[in-house]
């Protein structure tokens, strides 16, 4: 099955896919994730990327395709995929068929987790990951997975683009662009949108309804 999870930066797509890694064998491939590792090994593209990324602005839709492409070729077995992050744009939407094509994949469900701004501000500004066991959390919110993490937080860094005006730069472009992929995805018969207000256990549940499982 493959999916495509999209909602702002902080909306918890990284939570939620995580929940579908952990409980039902998917595949996460985040694009950020992706780029990141361009930039973590130093790639031709790295030093390009990173520019963008600590600007808050987008890849170019070519270089972000020719990126996914080359991870999709070297997987083995693909058979469930989420998506996070990709795609972003009304471009990327209407060039997704066609990538997952190249390898045999349709597209079964669109999930968009919609959630105010304000929230997501005061998620991402509190948002750190540890370097260790790449687990996130909120140091704002020390909710029991903060507590029993076992690594210690000496390993809790934030993310260099989780800054308070980069977040906003980040929710509105992606604000602009939402409107088109929702419009796109709208009518496609998968599609999904969730309230990413609710609580994390309630967000498993309503997507665990939707994969009917
Ligand atoms: P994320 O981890 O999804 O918040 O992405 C971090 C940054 O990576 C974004 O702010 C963009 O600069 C870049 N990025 C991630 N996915 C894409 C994409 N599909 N197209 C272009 N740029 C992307």
């Amino acid at each position: 099955m493959i999916i495509i999870l999209f909602g702002p930066p902080g909306a918890g797509k990284g939570t939620q896919a995580q929940f579908l890694v952990n409980n039902f064998k998917f595949l996460q491939v985040s694009t950020g994730d992706l780029l990141r590792l361009e930039i973590d090994n130093n790639t031709e593209y790295g030093s390009q990327i990173s520019n963008l990324i600590d600007k808050g602005k987008l890849v170019s839709d070519e270089l972000m395709n020719n990126i996914l492409d080359a991870y999709l070729s070297k997987l083995v077995e693909n058979k469930n995929i989420i998506f996070d992050g990709y795609p972003r744009n009304l471009y990327q939407a209407k060039n997704f068929p066609k990538l997952l094509a190249k390898y045999n994949l349709t597209l079964n469900k669109v999930f968009f987790l919609n959630v105010d701004r304000e929230l997501i501000r005061k998620r991402i500004s509190g948002r750190v990951i540890c370097s260790k066991c790449k687990k996130i959390f909120n140091k704002d919110i020390k909710d029991h997975e903060y507590n029993n993490h076992k690594c210690g937080e000496d390993f809790l860094v934030k993310r260099k683009d989780d800054s308070d005006e980069t977040i906003l730069k980040r929710y509105d472009l992606y604000i602009k662009d939402t409107s088109q992929l929702i419009d796109f995805y709208k009518s496609h018969k998968g599609f999904c949108e969730i309230d990413g207000n609710m609580e994390i256990t309630q967000i498993n549940e309503q997507i665990k309804g939707f994969l009917n499982v």
